[in-house]
Formats: structure tokens, sequence, C-alpha cells
């Protein structure tokens, strides 16, 4: 497992001095991964240290120079099948190339502007499953169906899934089209088809697999950490109007592989060492997971204390210079599975996983309004309505809103590390 080390140290500087505002999201501590149209980087303040760049310069040795070549070309992958030694030692590395005092002179060639870099998916996703292991979120919505029993009998068993499609997934800024689909009104004799008028977002965090494993060879819960490479955020667009029709008996389908968006950069498991803490405290009465997913490690290190939040900016707001207007927070600690158990439970039957894997947390929410991470829950299934700044008024997305996600850890004596953003604007459905 990652430990805490001077990379952490939050007196650190560096020499690009974006990184030293309080508010940013990219600070020396963070260091997190993306892949540019020009190949892999380490976000640094305003800019990005070019590793192609950085390793033609010399800038690396040893290891650290191993996982910076994995790292410099068009996706992460390499990068994340080496594991954790090269992982850190690339961290270590990249800490004392970019802090003041550092050999700035010879690292300044190699940085580029964050702006105006067009960066695309960190990884060439190979398989993408959807957790849904928010249990405010699973009581939220299942109250929406079943309000005297909102959670299913197994909920506090089995971290539930679904296997997701990797196909559409885009990088955040990558316009989504609102799908078309099959779809039956309560009060309707029979289906048609057409444009969505349910569309929703689901405010997740997702994590990147790291090294692979053989077919058959369960990971064992204390030894996940040696396979996630890190988090990003993650809107899984939903359609609920075809979800509604199409999920029974075997789950979600086409209301959910239209299209899903991740954030460009990857917040490594080894920068969120410092907000790591304990996994949610079970209430009294609750049953306890089975041996295969339960440890001390895991009760003790678990959590993740990220705090999220949506926002939406419709076009009019666009057009007014408006800040997008939040709808929803809410802390990543919260969730009553942790990723770690996720993974010892999607690997358990012996399923095998690829570096650069995507698994996604499931919707997180709290238990109030104001801390929902679905219009769903929101507009309580399209019963209730809201107002956007402007005056606009929504149940559901509609065609020019812009959905904003952001992520951030502070506290804990450690400074604040970001996310980034995931973001994208809702077009018209294909006539
Ligand atoms: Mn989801």
């Amino acid at each position: 497992m990652a430990e805490l080390n001077g990379t952490h140290d939050p007196g650190l500087k560096s020499f690009v001095a974006a990184a030293n505002d309080g508010d940013c999201d990219f600070p020396i501590q963070n260091l997190a991964l993306g892949i540019t149209s020009d190949g892999g980087g380490i976000a640094i303040g305003d800019q990005i240290l070019h590793l192609k760049a950085a390793l033609g310069a010399g800038l690396f040795g040893g290891m650290a120079k191993e996982a910076a070549a994995a790292a410099a070309g068009y996706s992460l992958n390499p990068l994340m099948a080496l594991g954790p030694d090269h992982w850190s030692a690339l961290r270590a590395r990249a800490s004392e190339l970019l802090r003041s005092g550092g050999p700035e002179a010879e690292v300044r060639p190699a940085l580029m502007p964050m702006a105006g870099a067009q960066m695309q998916l960190p990884a060439a996703i190979g398989d993408y499953t959807d957790f849904f292991a928010s249990i405010n979120h699973a009581t939220n919505a299942g109250k929406l169906m079943r309000p005297d029993n909102p959670l299913m009998p197994n909920y506090k068993h089995v971290p539930i899934a679904y296997h997701g499609r990797a196909s559409s997934i885009r990088v955040s800024g990558t316009p989504v089209m609102r799908p078309n689909g099959q779809t039956k009104a309560a009060d309707a004799d029979a289906p048609t088809f057409g444009a969505c008028k349910r569309l929703d977002y689901e405010l997740e965090l997702a994590f990147y697999t790291g090294p692979g494993t053989e077919l058959g060879e369960p990971i064992k819960l204390d030894d996940t950490p040696d396979h996630i490479f890190g988090l990003s955020i993650l809107n899984d667009w939903s359609a609920r109007d075809i979800q509604g029709w199409e999920y029974q008996p075997l789950g979600p389908f086409l209301g959910k592989n239209f299209a899903s968006t991740m954030s460009p950069w990857v917040v490594t498991m080894d920068a969120l060492v410092p907000y790591r803490s304990r996994a949610l405290k079970r209430p009294d009465g609750d049953p306890e997971p089975l041996p295969y997913l339960t440890s001390e490690e895991n009760e003790k290190w678990g959590g993740l204390d990220i705090k999220m939040s949506v926002a939406i900016a419709s076009a009019e707001m666009r057009s007014l210079g408006a800040d997008p207007h939040i709808i929803g927070t809410a802390n990543f600690k919260d969730m009553y599975w942790t990723i770690f158990q996720m993974l010892a439970h999607h690997t358990s039957g012996g399923c095998d996983i690829r570096p650069g894997d995507l698994m996604g947390s499931g919707t997180a929410s709290g238990t109030k309004p104001g801390t929902y991470g679905s219009l769903q829950e929101v507009s309580q299934a399209g019963r209730e309505t809201f107002e956007l700044p402007t005056g606009e008024i929504r149940t559901f997305l509609e065609d020019g809103d812009e959905v904003v996600m952001t992520a951030y850890c502070n506290g804990s004596g450690y400074g604040r590390i970001g996310f980034g953003e995931c973001r994208a604007v809702i077009e018209a459905a294909k006539g």
C-alpha cells in the first residue's frame, strides 16, 4: 500500500507559481497524470510536465525513467501495468523536478500550458463496471419505487454493480447527444421510440485498475491496493425513461450505454494517502460483510475523504457568463462499500482484470436535498421541479445544459488536491 512520504509534505512548493495557490487542484502534492494530444503528462498548477520532453532532457533515471517512458505515450495503460513501485518512483522524481529549489532551468522547457492542451481519455479502457456503493443513493432511489422497503435484501451483503459499456466513454468536454430509445409511459398501452425525455447525470468517482490478473485468480482484499492506480470523476449519464422500461430483469442497458464522461486527470492512490479514512462504520444491526470482504486494513484505511459536487449551467446561464449552479454535494467517505471491497468482490469468482479497466463507484449521494448525485433523486422521479438562477425550470436535463462535476480533498493538515473537472454539454437527439 502507498504510504505517506516526503511528496505529501504540505510545506512543499513548486516553482510553477499557480501550483502554490491554495485553491489550485494541482499543487505539487497531487501530480495527477493525464494524456494530451502530444502524449502523457503530469499536471502542475496551470502547466503540464510533458513526459516525452522531460525524458528527452534526461530528467529521469532508473525505475522513474521506466515509469515515465510507460506514461509518455498515448495511454497510461503501460504505466498502470507496471505496479505500485514504479508509480511511487515516478511520483518521487516528479516531485523533485517540480519543487522550488529543483532543477527549474532544465525542467521549464518540458512544461506546456494546461490551457489549450487537448486532453484525451487517460487510458484505453478495456472493460467498464459500475457499482452502486452509496447506500444513501440506493435508499433514495429505492424509495421512489418501494417507499416502505427501499433497499433490496442483498444490498448490505453484496457490492452491487452492472457491467457497463467501454466503447462510449469519452473525455470531459465532449458533447453528449440525447439518446433516442424505447420507452413506455405508465398510462400508455404500448411503447414508442423517440428522444429520451428524462435525461439524467450520476455523480461518481471511478478507479482505473493496475497490474492485470490471471483468469481464476481472485485478488484478496488486502492485495487490492496493488491493483488500483488512481481515480477520476465519472458522469454515468442515464436515460431514466429508457432505463425504467428496459431494466427488468437484467438491469441497465441502453439507458446507460449511450455515453459516459470521464475527467482527464487521474489522481493516483499515492496522492490520496493523506485523505484515506476509516471505512464507513456500519450502523448497529447491519450484517458484517462476509470474510472475503472484511479486513482490519480495509476498516482502518478503506475510506476516502473526497468532496464531490455536481452543477448545471444552462445555455442561457453560459451566455450570461454565470457560474454553474451547484445542485448537489456529497462525500465519498460515506460509501457503504470501499473501492477495495469493490475490486475484491469483482474478482472473487475468478474474473480477471487488465490494466486500465474502469470501475465506477455508483452515484454518490447524501440523505437530504442538496446532497443528491442524480436528478432522479432531486426531482423525485420527475415529480418535483427545481429552478436555475435564471428562473429556468428543470426536472431533468434540457438540450444545451452543461453538467459540471468537480471533486477535491482537503483537511487532515495536508492541504488541498483536486481532480479537475468532468463536464459536457447536452446536444439535441438525432432526428
Ligand atoms: Mn451509475
